[in-house]
């Protein structure tokens, strides 16, 4: 176990502003006061690890971050259950993804348990910032950013990882999301970024993400940047559909997309729940026919922001394709949501030791 220093902030948050920020967080833009913070350089390795209030950094302007983008970042959640108790959802997952996107980015590789560390001793100082509404959580974003102060491509020396907080509820509001079918643009290409959680993948993405908006839908679904003819995944999520011989069937994970957690436990999930989920390639086409015939009954998002968001509808250029009603979210989704989300909240059984 590494030491962490720690400095509690000398200005907290008064707790009645606290109660008053907890009672309807909205997404991303109120955080905990405090942050995780741990440096590396070549000659100390990882070293100064410290819990400290959370203030802006200063960055030296030719720091290699903000010219060749070496960056990357993790989203994940801590829930407080019904008993009080806080408890965060497969951790370890999320830090072998993040080792696994330091290494794709050339960046130095924190050690997995320094990681969970990190990110339990923030839960730990900022514990009465985890709400216990419905739907509500701590949401956790570590993320690494190269620094050293050098102007040239190559992998920097330097590194500062950071853990910070915010208290979430639904990313998105109850019912059905719409999903722009990105045409124009692609997200990764093989042998490309795209497995990675790295912020370069995402602001490659917005160009897309605001063309879906200006069509009045509320994300994208990006197809493989070979063909543009199979389903990949969306802006911050994987998808899946559900077909009406009672399968799930999302794209497989050939190096392009997100290795998702929210993903992998559905999976896992819906099995035990007597649910097949196949893993298999998806033609855009096909399953704008598949909608309309039938034959794919209900569509869903999933993430760790997401959770699990029904998908009425798809949109491309050339028509649309509704799943059921186009609004009423299907039984299979409901299902299996409640499911995620009872295990999340501590309200069932932990059959995979998921819960930390
Ligand atoms: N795909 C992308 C591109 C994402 O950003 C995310 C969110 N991390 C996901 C999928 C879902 O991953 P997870 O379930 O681990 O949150």
């Amino acid at each position: 176990m590494t030491t962490f220093t720690i400095e509690k902030t000398d200005a907290p948050t008064a707790p009645e502003r606290r109660a008053e920020l907890l009672a309807n967080p909205s997404f991303g833009r109120v955080f905990t006061d405090h942050m995780a913070i741990i440096r590396y350089n070549e000659a100390d390795g990882w070293h100064d690890a410290k819990v400290t209030a959370r203030r802006p950094l200063s960055i030296d302007p030719a720091s290699t971050v903000l010219h060749y983008g070496q960056e990357i970042f993790e989203g994940m959640k801590a829930y407080r259950g019904e008993d009080g108790h806080i408890a965060s959802f497969r951790p370890q997952a999320n830090a072998a993804r993040f080792a696994a996107s330091a290494q794709r980015m050339g960046m130095a590789v924190l050690p997995e348990n320094l990681f969970l560390q990190a990110v339990d001793e923030l839960v730990k100082i900022d514990q009465d910032w985890v709400p216990s509404g419905e739907g509500q959580s701590l949401y956790l974003r570590p993320f690494m950013i190269s620094n050293e102060v050098f102007l040239g491509v190559k992998p920097a020396t330097e590194y500062l990882f950071i853990v910070i907080a915010c208290p979430v509820g639904a990313y998105f509001g109850s019912g059905c999301v719409s999903v722009w079918v990105s045409e124009n643009y692609t997200r990764a290409a093989i042998g490309g970024t795209g497995e990675a959680k790295c912020g370069g993948n995402y602001a490659g993405s917005l160009v897309a993400q605001a063309e879906s908006k200006a069509q009045g839908c509320d994300q994208v679904l990006f197809l493989d940047a070979r063909e543009r003819r199979f389903v990949e995944e969306m802006g911050g999520m994987n998808v899946m559909f559900v077909r009406n011989d009672g399968k799930i069937v999302t794209p497989p994970l050939g190096g392009t997309i997100l290795r998702g957690i929210t993903r992998d436990s559905l999976i896992k999930l819906a099995a035990a729940e007597g649910v097949e989920v196949v893993e298999e390639q998806i033609e855009i086409d096909e399953l704008f026919e598949g909608a309309a015939s039938g034959k794919y009954v209900e569509a869903f998002a999933c993430g760790t922001a997401a959770v699990l968001s029904p998908i009425g509808s798809l949109r491309r250029p050339a028509g649309e394709a509704k799943f059921g009603d186009g609004t009423t979210p299907g039984p299979v989704s409901l299902r299996l949501k409640k499911v995620l989300t009872d295990l999340q909240g501590g309200r069932t059984n932990d059959a995979f030791n998921w819960v930390h």
